[in-house]
């Protein structure tokens, strides 16, 4: 991959990014929170809870890039206020998805990670723009994309002097239809080989399925992703967006207690018991 000048593995250490307490590149990180903020209530409930299930950052999404024009859009504006409300709140850190290069700058100031979605992951001008904004960059891969094309957008991303740049795998099409998308977890590896910049995992938008989400969670951390993102909603059956891939507060922190021994035991190997 010739054209990456900065996003290329090299013998500098590995990029990582520190969000508040939270840190990705190093650990563990799990991302948890609706699909879109959809009210303070339901915002402020479904934070609380992941919070206490050990969850390191919230996510939320105030602008929502639909493939209806006709589904909901987002509340915009005031679903950032709410997003600043569950962070005062809890103390997690947020990331939220920006979708215009107009809105860029503003957003940078509710947000303290900035989300680039699979179907703007080669919106050129919103790379250049979130590049300059002085907020980390997560990274999507576009459903379609390369393991090459997504580098080369992480590289627009570092070239316009934005260092902290965390890649995202949530899944590509295929022909399978049963799971929403295909999650290709060999990218995680793959990706490690590549790059030194961190790269999580999206269980849920890639199977679109919530019986598989605990599985590939627990899969993603075993292939050595830096974290998970994942959707949590206080009441799956009323979200207005992605109701059927919504975990509940209960089956995240189901997840949660799996996840902490598999990283104890990933990063320490087994427990010894003392012999006679
Ligand atoms: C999201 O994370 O809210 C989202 C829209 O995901 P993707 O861009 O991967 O579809
Ligand atoms: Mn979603």
């Amino acid at each position: 991959m010739k054209h990456l000048k900065l996003a290329a593995i090299d013998n500098t250490a590995r990029t990582v990014v520190r969000v508040g307490d939270a840190t990705l590149g190093k650990g563990f990180c799990v991302i948890a929170g609706p699909c879109s903020v959809e009210s303070e209530a339901q915002m402020l409930e479904t934070a609380a809870a992941v919070k206490s299930a050990g969850a390191d950052m919230l996510r939320g999404g105030a602008f929502k890039p639909r493939s209806s024009p006709y589904s909901f859009q987002g509340l915009g504006m005031e679903g950032l206020k709410i997003l600043a409300r569950a962070r005062q709140e809890t103390g997690l850190p947020v990331v939220t998805e920006v979708i215009d290069p107009r809105d860029v700058s503003w957003v940078a100031e509710f947000a303290d990670v900035l989300q680039i979605g699979t179907r703007n992951m080669q919106n050129f001008a919103l790379l250049k723009e979130v590049g300059k904004a002085g907020r980390p960059v997560l990274l999507k891969r576009g459903m379609y994309s390369t393991l090459e094309e997504w580098l080369n957008c992480a590289e627009y991303v570092l070239s316009e002097g934005n260092p902290d740049v965390v890649l995202c795998e949530r899944g590509i099409r295929t022909f399978e239809r049963y799971t929403r998308n295909t999650l290709d977890l060999s990218a995680v590896p793959a990706i490690r080989e590549l790059t030194h910049l961190p790269i999580i995992v999206d269980p849920t938008h890639s199977t679109g399925r919530v019986p598989l989400i605990a599985p590939m969670s627990l899969a993603a951390l075993a292939a050595g992703a830096d974290g998970i993102m994942v959707e949590v909603h206080s009441r799956p059956k009323e979200a207005l967006c992605d109701a059927d891939q919504a975990l509940t507060p209960a089956q995240f922190a189901k997840i949660m207690d799996r996840l902490r021994p598999l990283q104890r035991f990933l990063a320490e190997g087994p427990e010894t018991t003392e012999t006679g």
